[in-house]
């Protein structure tokens, strides 16, 4: 119950178990062709360009900031925890002029404040975090999105803890580029950076005036990849990870089969259903605003005299795997406990108990 590596369906481990075939073999170019075509469903962009290379979520946040960042360009990173402050710091080794603006913790940054700093002009590039892993803390895309466009900057939704957990709408909320990782809501063992860049992105990439100067993460070295596999044909760039993009290929189909609103609206019960769970406690939440919390992770303090380190192993004496703290400024004071993906009543009714018993 950690945000990340999460449980992963059987049929998922299944696929991730059988001998590796050839990257050229028909079999693998269709699953290939098949993830690409799912990925536009599940990220809900029909127009966009899918992307799936072997790597962790901060190798998708490189990719998009690398192609789309040139040097001397003013970007703007909205940050609701830890992931949003390494977006700064990634974004800078690019040569952007990075604006941090910072939520105060467990809380969001306010729109007003994201729409003074954008009418200020000269963003090229905004970043946001859909759900920050570090806070629990959930920003609301649309809105955000609707600034990036009226400002007409480019926009990053880090969705490394909310892709398929979350709702996205990316074409319909005008979203350039939407990121993640294979090992939270997208539910296949880590190793998968997993992007879908818009046509503007795209155009912004094409345009670039310097070459891209990370050269794995270069798009002008994986969109062939990606447009050959989409057509059912043979490509070579780097080795992919054949085993974990058939493993994708059976998640995103069962995350499909379920719908995804249906599985939005599971995410949003089971988290509502394990704050309930806890209410007796009276638990500090991290999100101390109830409308920022997200539905794939939970954050709160430890009660006071309560030692978080012992706290923890006690919750794993009793069968449960939970997080501790990742913020820096508040990093020994919380932990976290994920419930994406394959979850379901039962697990989250254990944890509950689990907390109850090590805190008793
Ligand atoms: N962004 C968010 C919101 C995350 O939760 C994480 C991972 N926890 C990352 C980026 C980085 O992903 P990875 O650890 O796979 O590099």
């Amino acid at each position: 119950m950690i945000p990340g590596p999460i449980e992963f369906a059987p049929e998922v481990m299944e696929k991730m178990g059988q001998p590796t075939i050839s990257l050229l073999a028909p079999a693998f170019i269709e699953s290939f062709g098949r993830c690409l075509e799912m990925m536009r469903e599940v990220w809900q962009s029909s127009t966009g360009q899918p992307f799936i290379v072997a790597g962790s979520g901060t190798l998708a946040m490189d990719m998009a900031g690398a192609n789309l960042v040139e040097a001397g360009d003013n970007v703007l990173v909205v940050s609701s925890g830890y992931f949003g402050e390494r977006y700064a710091e990634l974004l800078k080794r690019y040569g952007a002029n990075v604006t941090l603006l910072k939520a105060e913790i467990g809380n969001v940054v306010p729109l007003e404040k994201v729409e003074n700093e954008l009418a200020k002009g000269g963003f090229k590039l905004m970043t946001f975090t859909h759900v920050d892993t570090s806070t629990g803390v959930l920003v609301e895309p649309k809105p955000m999105a609707e600034l990036a466009l009226k400002y007409n900057v480019l926009s990053i939704l880090d969705g490394v803890c909310s892709v398929a957990g979350e709702e996205i709408k990316q074409d319909e909320w005008g979203i350039d580029v939407v990121i993640t990782a294979s090992q939270k809501a997208v539910g296949v063992p880590p190793g998968l950076a997993l992007m879908v860049a818009s046509q503007k992105a795209m155009a912004a990439w094409k345009n670039r005036k310097s070459p891209v100067s990370n050269y794995y993460s270069d798009w002008g070295n994986w969109l062939s990849i990606m447009q050959t596999h989409e057509a059912r044909g043979i490509s070579y760039f780097g080795t992919p990870p054949v085993n974990l993009i058939q493993a994708l290929e059976v998640s995103l189909e069962l995350i499909l089969k379920e719908g995804l609103e249906n599985r939005f609206a599971r995410h949003q019960k089971l988290a509502a259903s394990f704050r309930e769970n806890l209410s007796g406690l009276n638990l500090k939440f991290v999100t101390e605003n109830e409308a920022v919390r997200a539905n794939t992770l939970s954050t709160f303090y430890f009660p006071e005299g309560v030692n978080g380190p012992d706290f923890l192993k006690r919750v794993g004496d009793n069968g449960v795997v939970i997080a501790g703290g990742l913020l820096t400024e508040i990093k020994t004071q919380y932990f976290r406990v994920g419930h994406m993906g394959i979850v379901n009543e039962e697990h989250i009714e254990r944890t509950a108990n689990a907390i109850e018993k090590a805190l008793s």
